[in-house]
């Protein structure tokens, strides 16, 4: 799941700026966003509601299936008719919907959320940084706990040093190694620790 946060209102009236006078659909994704209320029903509502109060032109907001895909648009577009009146899209989805809907919409496009990372959601809860695409994976090295993506310093062979009563450092949650450590001595695993490990092979994501 590709999480995403909202945009300050303000960053999104800077760039809507840009088209003056022009009509504006706010688009959200039915699939990523919609599940951890960044771009459902609800927030898109509530976006075309404050466009609307500063006088801008907006229409009904939509909630397009994936907004990642070529068909969930395609089916929107032709279920409404209505939004061939749209100058512009102000997509609430991840930054790969809002580029596909830039190349395929024949419409400029903004972002209205930013993409953070790839996490996943358990009822209200949202987990962020599960996995940073690194595009060689081997998380099953750690107890299936990514290092390269839960460390702020991206150990692969960690600790870095600066844990402090089992706490990351930098960030005030528990350290990865810490959980990394600890799941891997309750499988009786420790020994892959032993090995040192090469660090993250970037071309691999080319
Ligand atoms: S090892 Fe790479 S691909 Fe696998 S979870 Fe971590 S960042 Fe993602
Ligand atoms: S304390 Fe742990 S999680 Fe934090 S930077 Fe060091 S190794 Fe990474």
């Amino acid at each position: 799941m590709l999480i995403t946060r909202p945009k300050p209102i303000e960053e999104i009236l800077s760039m809507l700026d840009m088209f003056p006078e022009t009509s504006i659909c706010v688009v959200g994704c039915g699939i990523c966003a919609r599940k951890i209320q960044t771009g459902g029903e609800a927030q898109v509502s509530m976006m075309t509601a404050r466009l609307q109060q500063r006088g801008l032109d907006v229409l009904d907001g939509k909630i397009v299936k994936h907004a990642c895909s070529t068909e969930s648009w395609d089916s929107m577009v032709e279920e409404n008719p209505a939004l061939d009146d749209a100058g512009i899209l102000l997509v609430m989805s991840c930054g790969a919907g809002v580029s596909l809907l830039g190349r395929i919409s024949g419409k400029p496009v903004l972002p209205g959320l930013d993409t953070t990372s790839l996490g996943s959601a358990l009822k209200d809860e949202v987990f962020e940084n599960f996995c940073v695409m690194c595009g060689d994976c081997n998380v099953g090295l750690y107890a299936g706990l990514c290092p390269k993506s839960g460390c702020p310093k991206s150990q692969v062979n960690g600790p870095c040093g600066g844990s402090i009563d089992r706490d990351c450092e930098v960030e005030g949650r528990e350290c990865i190694w810490v959980k990394i450590y600890d799941k891997l001595e309750s499988r009786g695993m420790l020994e892959l620790l032993d090995d040192i490990r090469p660090p993250v092979n970037h071309d691999r994501r080319l």
